[in-house]
């Protein structure tokens, strides 16, 4: 349906399809690219560049990192990387954020304990299997163990920001992953506006840092908040882009390639991505 998704998640983060998958979707949609962006990790991208020249879709280097404001709170930025990216440095920043990662699991399967909800850490670790563990991951244990009846009530009644079991994790700030992002050749946009509490100030702040790019057109936001995305992006010179942001992990999710996007936004983020 459309011709490109530039945010999609795979096993690799807290996403429960592979990679190969995640692309051969986009391929059947008819999507000539794709990014993989999985959270604070570029490792599924060389399976699904892999399976992109199986299936004739362009798969771009991608990641999703989360950083602080200590205004907005979290933000989420998007990170597109060319193919000859010097990737080495970011790598290891990502790996130092995963561990970080581990250790906030780790403290929160403690927090779910003292609140009477036990479960092991290597057991959300083996769900993980590897991948950059995430709250997600957490919320399948507690299914798993019988304490909760599905991962979006782990959320609700545990996990979700400001939840009892909720436990926030130490992150760069938007400067420091721009920066990261322009050192290794990369293009950054702001996912999901849409979401955040105040999207004008995020996106303001955003830009102001020396962002790229705008997620306008995001999974399934409707007409009104596409215009004012628009307009926001036109004043602050941020280029529109485009994600479903699949994870699989509900059955009502946009699948992989199924946001609209119209033709001249699609032709104006292909070029600037192709030529980075
Ligand atoms: P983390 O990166 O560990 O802080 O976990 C955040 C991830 O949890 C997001 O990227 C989503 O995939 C997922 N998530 C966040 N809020 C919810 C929710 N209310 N229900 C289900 N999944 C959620
Ligand atoms: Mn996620
Ligand atoms: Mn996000
Ligand atoms: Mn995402």
């Amino acid at each position: 349906m459309a011709r490109l998704d530039l945010h999609t998640h795979s096993t690799h983060s807290d996403g429960v399809r592979p990679p190969e998958w995640v692309v051969q979707q986009a391929a059947e949609c008819g999507a000539e690219l794709l990014a993989l962006t999985d959270h604070d990790t570029l490792l599924g991208v060389e399976f699904a560049q892999a399976e992109g020249r199986r299936r004739g879709v362009e798969v771009i280097a991608g990641v999703e990192i989360g950083v602080n404001d200590p205004v907005l709170g979290e933000l989420h930025v998007l990170g597109y990387f060319p193919a000859n990216a010097p990737l080495s440095d970011l790598e290891r920043q990502l790996g130092d954020y995963r561990r970080e990662r581990q250790s906030r699991a780790r403290r929160t399967v403690e927090r779910l304990s003292e609140l009477g909800l036990e479960i092991d850490y290597e057991r959300v670790a083996a769900i993980a299997d590897g991948a950059s563990i995430g709250r997600p991951h957490v919320a399948r244990a507690l299914v798993e163990a019988g304490h909760v009846e599905s991962v979006p009530d782990a959320f609700n009644r545990f996990l979700r920001n400001d939840g009892p079991a909720y436990i926030p994790r130490t992150l760069l700030s938007l400067t420091d992953s721009l920066a990261m992002i322009h050192a290794a050749s990369g293009f950054a946009s702001l996912a999901h506006p849409t979401r955040y509490d105040e999207p004008t100030s995020a996106t303001v702040a955003f830009a102001d840092a020396g962002g790229d790019g705008l997620e306008i057109y995001y999974r399934n936001d409707g007409p009104d908040e596409i215009a004012n995305g628009q307009q926001l992006a036109r004043s602050l010179g941020l280029t529109p882009t485009i994600g479903s942001d699949y994870h699989g992990l509900h059955p009502d999710e946009i699948r992989p390639a199924n946001v609209p996007m119209p033709d001249h936004a699609a032709e104006q983020i292909i070029n600037i991505l192709k030529d980075l």
